[in-house]
């Protein structure tokens, strides 16, 4: 039977999630003397643990590992007093209430101030067979599981940066890997396309999409029924695996009805230069907000912006002074 539910009242501020744009919430919140905890969600670490090279994080001249950047970044945030709580999955939230309510898997939090930084997952192409077999030769995350692709054929759909740097990837275990684009034209950035067809081991099917994963359980996947979108030919292509890298969709169904949300189903925020949603107290950053720049140095530059926003309102309600932080206070750490 399941534990009754504890109600957990000690935090002044919650972030929810834990990737570049929670770590630097997490960062500035404590160096702030605010003690905040970090719900770290079902990935902790957020989408640059299931990434190897990160090339483009300043200050790492040779790179450095996704997981290992995001445990740096922790870490930092945990030495100035930040609480990180993992896989607790928050179901849904009343921010109608002050302090706000936030109800996970396991407890229900309250904190007077919330961050939302829960981040986005990897899209899939919606067949049912791509469902059935995902773990069974179909993969959304090359870094993952290219290992187990060692000496096959595989297929990666998408023409972004991430299709390009997944097959690219790929490329360490596969001896071949095809790129099947739905357009003419790839989306992603110059140099990651050069980069994908300077790779002798990279081939391109464009104009296509798969309309069928073919493959059992047991034996995993076997070949995918592609349709040209000119000639409108339909085609068995063998291949052992599949990956889709055809973008990402934000974490945010727990807040629908409670925050405002755009179109897609990020995280709205209605004024220029802030990241306070439409409820006072409430804020949100990184990909959660994102769909344009989606890098982990974006995420944590808004990160930082969120918990500066964060202290200047709580300071700004009188919030702060309950807790015997006098204003400005809370902006200086020794
Ligand atoms: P993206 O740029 O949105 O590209 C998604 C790709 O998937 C597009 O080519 C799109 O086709 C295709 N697609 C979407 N839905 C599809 C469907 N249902 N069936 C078939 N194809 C579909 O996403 P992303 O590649 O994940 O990149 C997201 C952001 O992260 C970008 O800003 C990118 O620069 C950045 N990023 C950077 C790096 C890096 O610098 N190392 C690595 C990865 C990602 P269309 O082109 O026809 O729309």
């Amino acid at each position: 039977m399941r534990a009754a539910m504890e109600r957990i009242t000690d935090y002044k501020v919650i972030v929810i999630g834990s990737g570049p744009a929670g770590c630097t919430a997490a960062l500035y919140l404590s160096r702030a003397n605010l003690a905040p905890l970090v719900l770290e969600g079902m990935q902790p670490g957020g989408q640059l643990t299931i990434t190897t090279d990160v090339e483009n994080y300043p200050g790492f001249p040779d790179g450095i590992q996704g997981p290992k950047l995001m445990e740096l970044m922790r870490l930092q945030a945990e030495r100035f007093g930040a609480v990180f709580r993992a896989l607790e999955e928050v179901q849904s939230v009343n921010f109608r209430t002050h302090p706000f309510e936030i109800t996970t898997d396991q407890n229900i939090y309250e904190a007077y101030a919330v961050i939302i930084a829960a981040g986005a997952s990897a899209m899939m192409i919606g067949l049912p067979s791509e469902k059935e077999l995902m773990g069974f030769g179909v993969s959304a995350c090359a870094t993952c599981d290219g290992f187990f692709f060692k000496n096959k054929e595989v297929v990666v759909v998408g023409g972004g940066d991430s299709a390009m740097e997944e097959a690219t990837f790929l490329t360490k275990f596969a001896t071949k890997v095809t790129i099947v684009h739905r357009r003419e034209e790839l989306r992603a950035s110059k140099i990651m396309q050069e980069r994908a067809r300077s790779n002798a081991k990279i081939q391109f099917i464009l104009n296509s999409t798969v309309e069928e994963v073919i493959g059992t359980k047991e034996g995993g996947v076997t070949a995918l029924r592609l349709r040209n979108l000119v000639t409108k030919e339909v085609t068995n292509f063998a291949t052992g695996g599949l990956f889709v890298a055809i973008g990402h969709t934000p974490n945010t169904k727990a807040y629908a009805g409670q925050i405002e949300l755009d179109e897609r189903g990020y995280i709205a925020l209605p004024h220029r230069h802030s990241t306070a949603t439409n409820i006072q107290g409430v804020f949100a950053c990184g990909d959660a907000v994102d769909h344009i720049y989606r890098q982990a140095v974006t995420a944590a530059g808004s990160g930082c912006q969120a918990a500066l926003d964060c202290e200047r309102w709580l300071t700004h309600e009188r919030i702060t002074e309950r807790w015997g932080l006098q204003a400005g206070e809370e902006e200086r750490v020794d």
